[in-house]
């Protein structure tokens, strides 16, 4: 079994970006800003959003963390949403989830603007990914991609894995992981099964599958009797166990003797994901120089 980290590939993308991160400071006389909308302290997006902002520290990216209070309602989430836009001293802007209950509608990511959405949440970012037909279309557009699904073809690119003519499996459906994951790999020329909570006898898709990816977040839900021999398997999901542990949506353990290849959890498609959003930040700086 091949162990397919993302440690390696975290670094270079983050190693990349410091010299970058100079000639932004140079030519803004700051540096490059992001800023984080996070309603719940306690959410477990609380805990990466800690992560982000040290490792931003660590490369001289300024963060800032606002919790506008869900006592203030949905229009002044909209205000500050559009201050944050209007504001030059901030290159990118990151909503975690979740949002308060009826937030997540069409109607904010409508008035999200394009420039500063790394995270690629807005409708237009989304709907520019999805009318692009090839992933050179995509890498070479001036858009935002979602981060977790980009980071998942970069682990795919770095392990030289050709998806052309594969079928692949994708379970969960998300706008962030599943359904631009999938175009991506289509427009990549891979077969993809889209799966979801609904899906019909899904082991039977797994196991015809040459590469299944997991975004669903059941931890250790994956067995080796659900993929097939020399399967490839990433794993997106990110969980807390029973006694505490981080651990991804395939049982490693279980898995590790059959299969060709596995990322592992964690230190697999995570470290990556944040090194894509840290790129997308330095690269929203670069277009305010423009
Ligand atoms: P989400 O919005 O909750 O979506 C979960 C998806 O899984 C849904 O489409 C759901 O189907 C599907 N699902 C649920 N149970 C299923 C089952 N038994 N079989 C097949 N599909 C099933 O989650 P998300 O935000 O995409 O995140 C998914 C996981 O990825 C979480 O563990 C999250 O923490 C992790 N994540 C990791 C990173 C990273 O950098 N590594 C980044 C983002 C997210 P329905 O649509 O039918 O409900």
């Amino acid at each position: 079994m091949k162990l397919l980290e993302g440690k390696t590939l975290s670094k270079e993308i983050l190693d990349s970006l410091e010299s970058r991160i100079e000639k932004v400071k140079a030519a803004l006389n700051r540096p490059p800003s992001l800023s984080i909308i996070n309603y719940y302290d306690d959410s477990p997006s609380a805990i990466y959003v800690k992560i982000k902002m040290k490792v931003c520290a660590r490369l001289g990216i300024k963060t800032t963390l606002i919790n506008p209070g869900e006592d203030k309602g949905y229009p002044y989430f909209l205000k500050l949403l559009k201050s944050m836009e209007e504001d030059s001293s901030i290159d990118a802007i990151m909503i975690e989830r979740p949002l308060p209950p009826g937030y997540e509608d069409m109607k904010t990511w409508d008035n999200f603007g394009i420039a500063k959405d790394v995270d690629a949440l807005s409708s237009l970012n989304m709907g520019k990914l999805f009318i692009a037909k090839s992933m050179d279309e995509i890498e070479k557009g001036n858009f935002f991609v979602p981060c977790t699904a980009l980071a998942v073809i970069k682990m795919i690119k770095k392990y030289s894995i050709d998806v052309k003519g594969l079928n692949i499996a994708v379970a969960g459906r998300s706008s962030i992981v599943g359904r631009p994951l999938a175009h991506m790999l289509t427009s990549m020329d891979a077969t993809v099964t889209l799966c979801h909570s609904k899906t019909k006898d899904i082991v039977s898709i797994f196991k015809k599958s040459d590469m299944v990816i997991s975004a669903v977040g059941k931890a250790r839900w994956i067995k080796a009797d659900m993929v097939g021999e020399n399967a490839v398997l990433i794993d997106v999901g990110t969980n807390i166990d029973e006694n505490g542990k981080m651990c991804g949506d395939i049982d490693f353990e279980d898995v590790k003797d059959k299969v060709d290849s596995i990322t592992p959890v964690p230190g697999g498609v995570g470290p990556v994901t944040l090194a894509c959003l840290l790129e997308g930040v330095v690269r929203a700086a670069e277009n305010n120089l423009k």
